[in-house]
């Protein structure tokens, strides 16, 4: 990759990824370019395996699988990423694995009980949502729960997935 394509990605990235610097993301997209392999094909997918994510995580992070896989679950299922799990999202999750089943006259009303019913149990703090920490406590009691929300790590690989092709489509910048 050239500097001035480099530079060209590198701002249009800081522009959604406002944690980090021009120079940050520069660095993180040198970074990328190492680790991946450039495909002999130039219409194929360019991207990080989820064994080389997995490895640099375990390597570089010092993180655990269940780590991830706790982690993993608990982000698919904010769905507005602003780190707590909403009654809607909650609502909205619940209504989509739930669809899938022969339905009732009105699954509204069974969801909303619900979504009472695992507030009820995982929020610890009672404020009306779950955070990061209700959701690994309520985990810990009860592994069951890694997927109250519907199967969550097919979506993981379905939704990686999905960024591929959604990435592979904006990216020739
Ligand atoms: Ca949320
Ligand atoms: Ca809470």
């Amino acid at each position: 990759m050239n500097r001035k394509k480099l530079q060209k990605l590198a701002e249009s990235l800081c522009r959604t990824a406002k944690h980090f610097n021009k120079i940050e993301v520069e660095c993180l997209i040198k970074l990328f370019h190492t680790l991946v392999v450039e495909p002999s094909d130039r219409h194929a997918v360019i991207g990080l395996d989820r064994n080389t994510f997995r490895n640099i995580l375990h390597v570089t992070f010092g993180m655990t699988d269940d780590m991830i896989m706790d982690r993993d679950c608990f982000e698919v299922y904010d769905l507005n990423g602003d780190g707590y799990i909403s009654r809607e999202e909650m609502f909205h999750m619940l209504k989509n694995s739930l669809l899938k089943q022969p339905s009732e006259e009105d699954p509204d009303e069974g969801i909303k009980d619900l979504v009472e019913i695992t507030l009820k149990k995982m929020d610890y703090d009672h404020d009306g949502k779950l955070s990061y920490t209700d959701f690994e406590k309520a985990v810990r009691d009860e592994n069951l729960l890694l997927e109250a929300f519907g199967p969550c790590l097919p979506d993981i690989k379905s939704s990686m997935a999905f960024e591929m092709e959604a990435f592979q489509e904006t990216g020739d910048m």
